[in-house]
C-alpha cells in the first residue's frame, strides 16, 4: 500500500513543464507515466492500462481569468471508480470539459487511452466517453425509446444487460406495459436517481469505453438510493468509471479518490487513505458528502 504522501512527492510536476513533451503524442500509456506509481492503491497488482491521464494541465476560461486548472496531473486506470471530490468551484466540471474537449488546454495535455486528445476525433472521442449528467433527461416516448435513443442497433441481449446493470428490471415491471410504457414529460413520476439510472443504461449501450457520471445530487428515497449505488457499483465493476461524487457510499467505493482544491490536485487515495492523511477531505468527507448519506439512511430507515 503506498502512502499518499508518496504518490504527491513522486507525482509533483513544475507548472511550466513543457506541454506534449514526455506525455508524447499517441505514445503508448505505459511509455509516459509510472503508472504503478501514480495508480497506486490498495490491493497493488500489476500497473494498470491507464484510460484517461492529465499532464500537469493548466486552463482558464478567460485569457484573463485566473487560472482554474493549475498544472492538473492525474492518472485514471481502466477498471473500476475513479472518484473526483472537492468544494465548490475546485474544478471538478472543468476536468470533464477539458475531457470531452468542449475546451482545450493552455499547456499540459490530457490523453484518452494514451493518446493526446487533440489528436483525436471529437465525436468519436465522445462516444468513447459515455457522459451521464446529474439531472439527466427523460425524453418523450417509451422507456424502450429512451433507451434505445442513442444505439438504434443494441441487440436484445445488450437491452437486457444494460438493463440489470442499471437495475432498472424492477422498474419496468411495476410499469403497465413494460419497457413500452410512454415515460416522457416526467409523467411516469420517475424519480431523479430512476432517470439517471435509466441515462446511464442509454449511455451504456453506446458501449463507451469510459463512463463520466455527474452523481445526481437530488434527494431520494431509501430505495431509490440504494438502486442507483448498486447500479453504479455494478458498472464500475465491469468498466471504467470516472464520477464527479457527491456521496459518502459512492467516494467509499472509489479505487483512487481524486480531491481537487483551488483547480490542483490536493491529494488522492482511497477513502480510508484520505480519511487518514488529509484534513479538507475529513471535512468534505463529515459535511457535503455525509450530508447526502445520512438523508439517505434516514430516508431508508423510515422507509423499512
Ligand atoms: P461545482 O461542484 O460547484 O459544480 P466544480 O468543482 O465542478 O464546482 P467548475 O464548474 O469546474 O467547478 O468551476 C471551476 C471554476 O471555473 C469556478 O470558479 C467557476 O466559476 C469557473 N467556471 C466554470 N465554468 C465557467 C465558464 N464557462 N466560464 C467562466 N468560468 C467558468
Amino acid at each position: 500500500v503506498r502512502r499518499i504522501e508518496e504518490v504527491e512527492a513522486l507525482s509533483a510536476e513544475p507548472d511550466d513543464r513543457a506541454p506534449s513533451t514526455g506525455a508524447g503524442r499517441g505514445a503508448p500509456a505505459a511509455d509516459v507515466a509510472p503508472n504503478a506509481v501514480v495508480n497506486g492503491y490498495p490491493g497493488g497488482g500489476p500497473a494498470a492500462e491507464v484510460a484517461v491521464a492529465f499532464r500537469a494541465v493548466r486552463f482558464r476560461y478567460a485569457p484573463d481569468g485566473p487560472d482554474v486548472l493549475s498544472g492538473v496531473d492525474f492518472d485514471v486506470p481502466v477498471g473500476g471508480m475513479t472518484a473526483l471530490v472537492g468544494p465548490s468551484g475546485a474544478g471538478k466540471s472543468t476536468v470533464f470539459a477539458l475531457l470531452e474537449r468542449f475546451y482545450e488546454a493552455d499547456s499540459g495535455v490530457v490523453e484518452f487511452a494514451g493518446r493526446d486528445v487533440r489528436d483525436l476525433s471529437i465525436p468519436q472521442l465522445r462516444a468513447d466517453l459515455g457522459y451521464v449528467e446529474q439531472d439527466a433527461p427523460v425524453l418523450s416516448g417509451t422507456l424502450r425509446e429512451n433507451l434505445l435513443f442513442a444505439a438504434p442497433d443494441a441487440s436484445a441481449a445488450q437491452l437486457a444487460e444494460a438493463m440489470e446493470q442499471t437495475r432498472l428490471n424492477d422498474l419496468v415491471s411495476r410499469l403497465p406495459d413494460g419497457l413500452d410504457t410512454p415515460v416522457g414529460h416526467r409523467g411516469m413520476n420517475l424519480s431523479g436517481g430512476e432517470r439517471q439510472r435509466i441515462a446511464i443504461a442509454r449511455a451504456l449501450l453506446r458501449r463507451p469505453r469510459v463512463l463520466l457520471l455527474d452523481e445526481a445530487t437530488s434527494a431520494l428515497d431509501g430505495l431509490n438510493e440504494l438502486s442507483l449505488r448498486d447500479a453504479i457499483a455494478e458498472v464500475a465493476r465491469v468498466s471504467t468509471v470516472l464520477i464527479i461524487a457527491h456521496r459518502l457510499s459512492t467516494v467509499t467505493m472509489a479505487r483512487q479518490i481524486l480531491l481537487l482544491d483551488g483547480g490542483r490536485i490536493r491529494a488522492r487515495g482511497t477513502h480510508a487513505e484520505l480519511i487518514d492523511s488529509d484534513d479538507l477531505y475529513r471535512t468534505l468527507a463529515m459535511t457535503q458528502l455525509l450530508d447526502a448519506e445520512s438523508g439517505s439512511v434516514r430516508r431508508t430507515a423510515t422507509a423499512s
